[in-house]
């Protein structure tokens, strides 16, 4: 007999800005006999809420769980509203003492917890990189992965170096997600992503290729991260320049935990060995 299908509903949180791209996505789960789950908690505005209300009312279902990929604000500041307005009974994340939200009551879970949720199972995939706390979800009878902010097709994902993120743990996240031949990707910027493992091979094509780039900046005498910024991101509209010198910083400091650059004072060059 095949599978059940699995068909997690879109729900579009509508908070598209430079950083979001047209918005965040959350998804929604929902079963015949158990309660829904929701895939990431939006920011809270009314028309996710909205959204949100209806599916559940069309299916006569209540929302019990909300599980949150990481805690930037785009994916978790909605959770108090989601509480408010649903009565959730459990926010499941990783932990994150520094970022997370002190008025959610958090289901703190660790790598490989499987999670029954709206009749399924879905397995935490701790994968750090893009933040420390950041989970992917894995249903593995559909070959589905929840990916959070591990894979936009949109646009690249920012590493931001001064909170926690760490390229080299990013690159293994990728690695890890491709070893589990999954089939399909639900991201939480961008559209669904149906050849899972090329998005994966090309988004660490496209770290390699950055890295490159980062490699010949240094080699051509820029030796600051802004300068270094500037030099590759030479276009990008000025809203997301912060994010770019985060993102380069990132791979300056793979750089130097590979033995490959070297740091004096914030004055970067290639190492000579
Ligand atoms: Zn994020």
């Amino acid at each position: 007999m095949p599978p059940p299908a699995f068909e997690p509903l879109l729900v579009e949180v509508d908070n598209a800005g430079p950083t979001t791209g047209t918005g965040n996505n959350t998804y929604l789960l929902t079963s015949a006999d158990a309660p829904a789950c929701l895939i990431d908690a939006g920011v809270g505005t009314a028309v996710h809420l909205d959204r949100l209300a209806h599916h559940l009312a069309a299916r006569q279902t209540s929302l019990a769980d909300v599980l949150v990929t990481h805690a930037h604000p785009d994916h978790s500041a909605g959770a108090p509203s989601l509480s408010h307005r649903f009565g959730v009974s459990r926010f499941t994340k990783y932990r994150w003492p520094a970022e997370d939200d002190r008025r959610i009551a958090w289901a703190y879970v660790d790598d490989g917890t499987a999670l029954c949720v709206a009749g399924t199972t879905l397995v935490a995939l701790h994968t750090p990189g893009h933040s420390p706390d950041h989970l992917a979800f894995w249903h593995e009878p559909s070959g589905t992965i929840f990916t959070g902010d591990l894979v936009n097709r949109r646009s690249s994902v920012a590493i931001v170096f001064s909170r926690g993120g760490d390229l080299t743990s990013y690159l293994a996240s990728l690695e890890r997600l491709l070893a589990l031949n999954p089939t399909r990707l639900l991201p939480g910027h961008g559209p669904a992503i149906e050849h899972a493992g090329e998005a994966l091979r090309t988004t660490l094509a496209h770290r390699r290729a950055r890295e490159a780039q980062v490699m010949a900046a240094l080699g051509t005498g820029h030796e600051t991260v802004g300068a270094i910024a500037d030099s590759i991101y030479d276009g990008l509209q000025p809203a997301l320049m912060p994010l770019a010198r985060e993102t380069v910083r990132a791979h300056l400091e793979k750089l130097k935990a590979d033995g490959r650059a070297i740091d004096e004072r914030s004055r970067w060059r290639a190492s000579t060995r």
